[in-house]
């Protein structure tokens, strides 16, 4: 079992990086990917879980835009940490998150919504990458709404006239960026975040001019159409082909190891990185 896209309370997800590693290793999994958004905080308490058989593929979900406003979400696996540069992009992010936030809030306060900083503040575990699923928590603590699946389904949406976007680097910078830190990029579920926009081989061509490696095929988000579709433009491109779970604990139905990635594609993905940085026991 392979799942390379996983969260934490380190951002958005609800386990702590020792309790996803333990369900990791209680249900058998032979890697697994910590992918927090924006950050590398989940990887030393992730190292100090590992025992037994399990590999661990440390990493980071990069928050993207492209130049027309489209968000896409890059994975980073197997890049130096204490790279000095990437730790500086991602935390220009994190950082971007806070007006954002700020703007999302007045927007509601300014449609009659009870509901504050301080009230997502405390919804937040300390530390955490903020965002948009610690806002839905903030709105269920205050009884505006029952679940998060229920914000993302109506106010909390990308088309939401609630939704700001946040500073972030392009899909492009992005993977120049993990490149150079020695990792390997794979765009995360492509079809799932661009869907209402156009999207041809040409985009994903050009991500693979700047070195994209790899393509989440396999997830929740994506239909059976799509992954067919994505399987082809891998195919063509030359790029891996993964799958995963994206699991974020209780705050989000996705549940640790509903979709994986093939071992001749890991081991293709693992051979492509500047370092062999995978972490065992
Ligand atoms: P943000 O990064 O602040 O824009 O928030 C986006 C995050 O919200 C993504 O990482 C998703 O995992 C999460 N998200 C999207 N839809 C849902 C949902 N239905 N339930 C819970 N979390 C979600
Ligand atoms: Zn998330
Ligand atoms: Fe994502
Ligand atoms: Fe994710």
């Amino acid at each position: 079992m392979i799942d390379l896209h996983t969260h934490t309370n380190k951002s958005d997800g609800t386990d702590s990086p020792r309790e996803l590693v333990n369900k990791a290793i209680s249900m058998g999994m032979k890697v697994l990917g910590v992918t927090d958004h924006d950050t590398t905080s989940s990887w030393q308490e992730a190292i100090d879980s590992v025992r037994g058989d399990i590999s661990l593929a440390l990493g980071s979900e990069i928050s993207c835009l492209t130049d027309e406003g489209t968000s896409v979400h890059m994975l980073g696996l197997l890049f130096d940490g204490q790279h000095q540069e990437m730790q500086i992009m991602l935390e220009e992010t994190r950082d971007g998150r806070l007006p954002r936030m700020r703007k999302m809030i007045e927007k509601m306060r300014a449609a009659g919504m009870d509901i504050s900083m301080s009230d997502v503040e405390a919804a937040r575990p300390a530390g955490a990458t903020l965002g948009r699923p610690h806002l839905a928590d903030a709105l269920v603590n205050k009884g505006i709404i029952k679940s998060r699946d229920e914000a993302f389904q109506g106010m909390l949406n990308n088309d939401s006239v609630f939704y700001v976007s946040h500073a972030a680097p392009t899909p492009i910078e992005a993977i120049k960026m993990i490149r150079s830190a020695g990792g390997v990029a794979v765009i995360a579920h492509p079809l799932a975040s661009l869907r209402g926009h156009s999207l041809d081989v040409s985009s994903f061509q050009e991500l693979a001019d700047a070195g994209l490696h790899g393509i989440e095929v396999d997830h929740r988000d994506q239909s059976p159409d799509e992954r067919t579709m994505l399987r082809v433009i891998a195919q063509e491109l030359g790029l891996v082909v993964t799958g995963a779970s994206d699991y974020h604990g209780n705050g989000k139905l996705n549940s640790l190891g509903e979709f994986l990635t093939a071992p001749d594609q890991w081991e293709k993905l693992e051979s492509l990185a500047l370092e062999r940085r995978v972490v065992r026991a």
